[in-house]
């Protein structure tokens, strides 16, 4: 298993809408394997394939507080949604230091394939439930500042080029 290089946002794979994975091969389940690496590393609750450079609809989730709950999902899709909301801060390995509060649905189901091939569903609340919707947004090509108001959004923006630029002079 390797720690990947995170992709930055802005870049264009973040904004590309992901290729269903055709077929589990070796290859998926390294990379798996290195996409759960890379987000314990980082660390993190979720990582996304294009957030390490492939364009294809994988995630890996782990919620818990013993980083033991592992949940990767091959071509996940959200089948149900609550209509009930929640509004919490989130967070992006692709946008290091930005926390924007974002609406999403209280509740989700979400049917997916496992590393098996078999498929599998998973019924989602609280930061599970968040947490799947960022990372599955992220296989639409979509990132969380993107349900920011315009204004929040280029204030996040701002504030992320700024904060690289101290880090260049670190
Ligand atoms: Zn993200």
């Amino acid at each position: 298993m390797s720690v990947l290089p995170i992709v930055q946002f802005p870049n264009e794979i973040l904004s590309t809408v992901c290729a269903p994975v055709e077929s589990i091969t070796d290859e998926i389940k390294t990379l798996a394997a290195d996409m759960a690496q890379t987000m314990y590393e980082a660390p993190g609750v979720g990582l996304a394939a294009p957030q390490v450079g492939k364009s294809i609809r994988m995630i890996v989730v782990d919620v818990s507080e013993e980083k033991d709950c592992l949940l990767t999902l091959v071509n996940p899709v959200i089948t149900e949604v609550s209509e009930e909301l929640i509004c919490g801060e989130e967070g992006c390995l692709s946008l290091p230091g930005i926390w924007e509060k974002v609406e999403r649905h209280a509740e989700v189901t979400v049917e997916y394939s496992d590393l098996q091939g078999q498929k599998q569903t998973v019924h989602a609340h609280g930061l599970l439930a968040v947490c799947l919707q960022h990372e599955i947004d992220h296989l639409d090509g979509k990132v969380f500042v993107d349900h920011l108001s315009r204004l929040k959004y280029d204030r996040a923006c701002a504030k992320l080029k700024k904060r690289r630029q101290q880090e260049k002079r670190c």
